[in-house]
């Protein structure tokens, strides 16, 4: 079997010009268009290309998109100073601040600093609560963007046996979450799992988020499996890679991700989507 490409970069395309449409209604019924503010704090490289693309990708939408560059001193108070006045502030309706923090601010303080109706991230505990309670408010974008990935493709996962790689916080946690939601049966690994290959060979859909390339062997997948790599490692060549032996991976799974090009592009874009549902939430209610 060789595997069918899910093309991200596409999807994401598609997200993006839905996003960007329901903008221009909103704008033509005299809504104001959504706001997002995105926070970094110091000149981390890969964090400054990140939210390079997420102002490009707000730019395309028509979102208002306004940049706090703070310096790498700012302190915790200093923050969450910033973060209560863009919670008060009417015109935004995201708050974004980028990961990671310096050592010296707690990055759950600053998550749970933010009004959960502005967590566009959707890391705020009570999103994540809402998720775990399968009631979702605001969905954290990566596992979200995968979620709209096996929709595109016409795979349910009600009653299959998904495999997650992973169980962070940001990624591996609520992608197992939003599995649950979907009604698969859900195994989730991470460091501590003992035979990951057991598991993984027994996974109809594969979803890996670990971050080391080259952990899922492709001879370890099953036959027609769904094969989505979450994964961004930088070879020492420069370009990318995900966790999974894509060729190897290629020659047995029905579909698979690329890397990149698979889920990195549809994080961003449900960044996008989680921007205007909030931002219409709090137009159609005056902001309560
Ligand atoms: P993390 O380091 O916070 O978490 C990694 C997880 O992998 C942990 O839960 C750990 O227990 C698990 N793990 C490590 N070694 C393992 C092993 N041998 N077997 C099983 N599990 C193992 O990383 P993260 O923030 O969750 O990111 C994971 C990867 O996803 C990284 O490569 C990151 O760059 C990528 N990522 C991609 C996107 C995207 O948009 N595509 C978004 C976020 C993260």
């Amino acid at each position: 079997m060789t595997a069918r490409i899910i093309d991200g970069k596409g999807i994401a395309q598609d997200v993006r010009n839905e996003v960007r449409k329901a903008i221009d209604g909103m704008v033509g019924r005299g809504l104001r268009r959504p706001g997002l503010a995105v926070v970094m704090v110091g000149d981390n490289p890969a964090s400054q290309v990140y939210v390079r693309n997420k102002r490009r990708s707000c730019e395309e939408c028509g979102i208002v998109s306004i940049a706090f560059d703070l310096p790498q001193s700012t302190s915790e108070t200093e923050l969450l100073a910033k973060i209560d006045e863009l919670n008060a502030d009417e015109a935004v309706d995201g708050i974004l601040v980028q990961l990671p923090l310096p050592d010296h601010i707690r990055e759950s303080a600053v998550v749970e600093r933010i009004d959960p109706r502005k967590d566009v991230d959707g890391f705020h505990p009570y999103n994540v609560g809402r998720l775990a309670e399968r009631n979702p408010l605001i969905r954290p974008c990566t596992p979200y963007g995968v979620v709209r990935m096996l929709d595109h493709i016409g795979v349910s996962v009600k009653g299959r046996h998904c495999v997650v790689v992973g169980a962070s916080n940001i990624v591996g946690r609520p992608m197992s979450l939003e599995l649950l939601l979907m009604g698969a049966t859900t195994t989730v690994t991470h460091r501590f799992t003992r035979d990951l290959e057991t598991h993984v060979r027994m996974a109809e859909v594969l979803i890996v988020a670990a971050g080391k390339p080259g952990l899922v062997p492709g001879e370890w997948v099953r036959d027609g499996a769904v094969v989505v790599d979450i994964g961004i490692n930088r070879r020492e060549d420069g370009t990318l890679c995900g966790d999974v032996q894509f060729e190897e991976a290629s020659r047995r799974a029905a579909w698979i991700t690329p890397v990149p090009g698979g889920v990195g592009p549809m994080t961003v874009a449900m960044l996008m989507k989680n921007t205007l549902e909030a931002s219409f939430r709090r137009q159609q209610t005056d902001g309560r």
